[in-house]
């Protein structure tokens, strides 16, 4: 990039606010997945009038542009693949407006998930999305990947709390779409087309937020299962029978030892596979679901089914499910964590096939995950130095791909397209939808300026 680029960023974003030396640009190139490439500049935003120069700069420069929040994706999002400027907003990390008579929230895209959450709390309302990531993601990089979480089989993901967003578009042009208003059907809804854009059609500068009254209640319990099979077969069968958990969440024996080993979390290490399971609401009626709930693991001969006693065993078993990737991260130099989703009553055979594919490819997986959300995380446990068994943990991938969309189901659930699994968009979405999008993204950003090389690639020509 040439002198007077720097020169002009510097003077948008002040010069704290630039890295330009190639040590600092080290932490700016790869985020939770495996890619790693070298932007040449990195700007921290905080104003969204910054964003729309900067967008005005790149687009007269013919440079690309990355957004990027605090690096946590795990699809590759926020890797520059065509290097250029990496714009950090984490220091964008205000609250704009809290109105909890309305229950909304207006936030600027910086600002972690949790923060939005402890801000309802001391008013007796929460913000229902929890990614794993919830400490440290951003609220920006929530909406654009669409994030879900722990608490998704009853409450939903970030696009069910989406109300508004402003976004500067990749030309500079600043937009607010959306409203606060609980219903608004004025004019297209504009703003959904943003949620799980994976930074490609526009920056996300501000955002406003729906927000839930606090349940009065919590009920938390472990069911332990001695085959896998038998617990996916309770998840489909408890939903099946009408009840929602706000919380279903599966862990298969590797994951189990692999967060005992890290953190003692009072998992049972001989356990097959566990269910973390939560249901909330009124006193009596989340002591109602939960007793569902147990005939229902018992109906599918669980060996033990133990509640909560307290506030302290709860969160004791949460915090492994939480630590679970951390934890199956430190059992093999590599990990490769998957995404793939399918409807709930099919989850018993996916959890089949993915045993099956890990054995036929001689690969060791952990599978954890959103089970009341059909969306399991096959982790495939690996050294990427040894190119052999990375051979044939790209077919099991394939593989794996296609029995979710053999089921029916979807190549991810939360954690979006990114680079990886770009080449196997086209064979989910067919290729009608496949060229709506890249309408989409020529009619927004005609120069593929703005996160190129994410979700599908373009023409060279366009
Ligand atoms: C331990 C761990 C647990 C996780 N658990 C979950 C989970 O339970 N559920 C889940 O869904 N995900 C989970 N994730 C994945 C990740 O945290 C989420 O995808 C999160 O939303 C990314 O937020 P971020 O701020 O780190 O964004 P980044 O990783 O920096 O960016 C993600 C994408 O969003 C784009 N982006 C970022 N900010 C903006 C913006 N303001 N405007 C436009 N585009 C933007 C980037 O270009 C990129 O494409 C987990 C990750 C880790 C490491």
């Amino acid at each position: 990039m040439n002198a007077r680029c720097i020169t002009e960023l510097t003077l948008i974003f002040g010069k704290d606010h630039i890295l330009t030396e190639l040590e600092d640009m080290i932490a700016y190139s790869y985020d939770a997945a495996h890619v790693e490439v070298l932007p040449e500049v990195v700007v921290f935003a905080r104003t969204t009038e910054q964003i729309s120069q900067l967008m005005r700069l790149a687009y007269r420069e013919k440079i690309p542009v990355t957004p990027r929040g605090q690096g946590s994706g795990l699809s590759g999002g926020s890797v520059p693949l065509q290097r250029g400027i990496v714009l950090v907003m984490d220091r964008m990390n205000s609250i704009l407006d809290f109105d909890p008579a309305n229950r909304l929230i207006t936030v600027e895209a910086g600002l972690t998930t949790s923060e939005i959450d402890r801000t309802a709390v001391s008013t007796g309302l929460f913000y229902p999305p929890d990614p794993g990531s919830v400490s440290f993601s951003t609220i920006g990089g929530n909406v654009a990947e669409n994030a879900g979480g722990l608490r998704g089989l009853k409450y939903g993901v970030t696009k069910d709390y989406v109300k508004m967003l402003e976004i500067v578009l990749p030309k500079g042009d600043i937009v607010r779409l959306g409203n606060r208003c609980v219903k608004h059907v004025a004019g297209l809804n504009a703003e959904s087309l943003f949620v799980g854009s994976e930074g490609i059609l526009g920056i996300i500068t501000t955002v406003t937020l729906a927000l839930l009254p606090i349940p009065e209640h919590r009920e938390s319990a472990l069911a332990i299962f001695d085959t896998l099979e038998n617990a996916a077969q309770a998840v489909a069968d408890i939903i099946a029978a009408g009840v929602t958990p706000s919380t279903m969440e599966f862990m298969d024996n590797t994951t189990i030892k692999a967060i005992q080993n890290f953190k003692d979390c009072g998992l049972p290490r001989d356990a097959e596979a566990v269910l973390l399971i939560e249901t909330d609401g009124e006193f009596h009626s989340a002591q109602a679901e939960m007793a569902r709930v147990e005939a229902q693991v018992k109906k599918n001969s669980a060996r033990q089914f133990n509640r909560a006693r307290d506030a302290e065993e709860r969160d004791r078993l949460f915090e492994g499910r939480r630590v679970a990737l951390n934890a199956l991260a430190s059992v093999k130099p590599n990990l490769i964590l998957e995404d793939a989703t399918v409807v709930r009553s099919r989850l018993p055979e996916m959890v089949r096939g993915i045993i099956d594919i890990a054995a036929r490819y001689r690969i060791m997986v952990g599978i954890f995950g959103h089970a009341g959300d059909g969306n399991l995380h096959p982790t495939f446990l690996i050294d990427m130095k040894d190119r052999e068994e990375m051979v044939r943990t790209e077919s099991a991938v394939k593989e794996l791909f296609q029995l979710a969309i053999d089921l029916g189901g979807t190549i991810s659930g939360e954690h979006g397209i990114g680079i990886e699994k770009k080449p196997f968009l086209e064979n989910q979405l067919g290729e009608a939808s496949m060229n709506l999008l890249r309408d989409i993204k020529r009619t927004l950003d005609p120069e593929n300026l703005l996160n190129p090389g994410k979700i599908f690639d373009m023409p060279a020509i366009y």
